[in-house]
């Protein structure tokens, strides 16, 4: 299986009651995994010809993990046991109108260029179980696949500027919001989970393409809360499954001659045989 479709909030039942939604119908099977993470649950969905792997971030490990509480290496290390090269994901984003990057509302979708990670997180494979003195070590460069993002055809996506990720699960307070607009060069989104995903899709050599649903305003409306962005993803789900999949037809035909970084070392497992 080459291709993985990660999904975060809001994006429950899209793939299962989606021939009500003017969406194909899929065929979903559960599956369950045991990683050196802990045990995994995802789906193999398929659509006419078309198959792939269907991860949620917050209920693969049961029961809910909040951001800073989940294990992005056991699903992520899952997907490269399962041959995954290309990976699209979905996430909840609080979209900040601030320099070049304007034009965001409610329910647009966002494909930003870069990352900003103030989690202090550590997404990394390496640990006493893999160890190598050089492979770990390898450029940030276009953790978000600049090639994935050209697949994506809606012009309706808006394109650039940079994801910030903060700890979550609580919102930013006004100062940490002004901190951030007035620090961060192409401020454009911030979010909670993109950061340990696009590192260890990095390790994996996978290509890594987050799309940005934009659930709140934050400089607009300060009230945002979980029921509002759930709310908000909902009513784009439809859209962004829908870029994804017509992204997805213009992979089967093979991959063509990609430019990016996200394969120019091999997967850190591979220097470890
Ligand atoms: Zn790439």
């Amino acid at each position: 299986m080459k291709t993985a479709i990660i999904t975060g909030t809001g994006m429950s039942g899209v793939f299962t009651a989606s021939q009500t939604m003017g969406l194909p119908i899929f065929n979903s099977e559960p599956k369950n995994t045991t990683t050196p993470y802990g045990s995994i649950r995802y789906h193999i969905v398929s659509t006419g010809s078309r198959s792939f792997i269907l991860v949620d971030r917050h209920y693969c490990t049961v029961p809910y993990r909040f951001p800073h509480m989940i294990d992005h290496r056991a699903y992520m290390y899952m997907l490269y046991k399962s041959g995954v090269e290309h990976i699209f994901a979905t996430t909840a984003v609080g979209g900040v109108n601030w320099g070049a990057f304007q034009g965001k509302k409610v329910g647009s979708l966002v494909m930003p260029d870069d990352l900003v990670d103030l989690t202090a997180g550590v997404y990394t494979f390496a640990d006493e179980g893999f160890v190598h003195p050089t492979a770990f070590y390898r450029s940030a460069k276009g953790l978000l696949c600049p090639q994935m993002q050209s697949l994506i055809t809606d012009e309706a996506v808006l394109r650039g500027g940079v994801l910030t990720c903060i700890i979550g699960p609580g919102y930013e307070t006004p100062a940490e919001l002004a901190f951030y607009c007035n620090s961060i060069p192409g401020l454009s989104l911030l979010g909670m989970t993109v950061a340990g995903e696009a590192r260890l899709a990095r390790e994996m050599a996978a290509h890594y393409l987050p799309i940005g649903i934009v659930a709140d305003l934050p400089l607009e409306d300060s009230s945002v809360d979980g029921e509002g962005v759930e709310r908000a993803v909902k009513h784009a789900q439809v859209q962004v499954v829908k870029a994804i999949l017509t992204a997805m037809g213009q992979l089967e035909g093979g991959q063509p001659s990609w430019n990016c970084d996200c394969q120019k070392k091999p997967a850190v497992f591979k220097c470890l045989e």
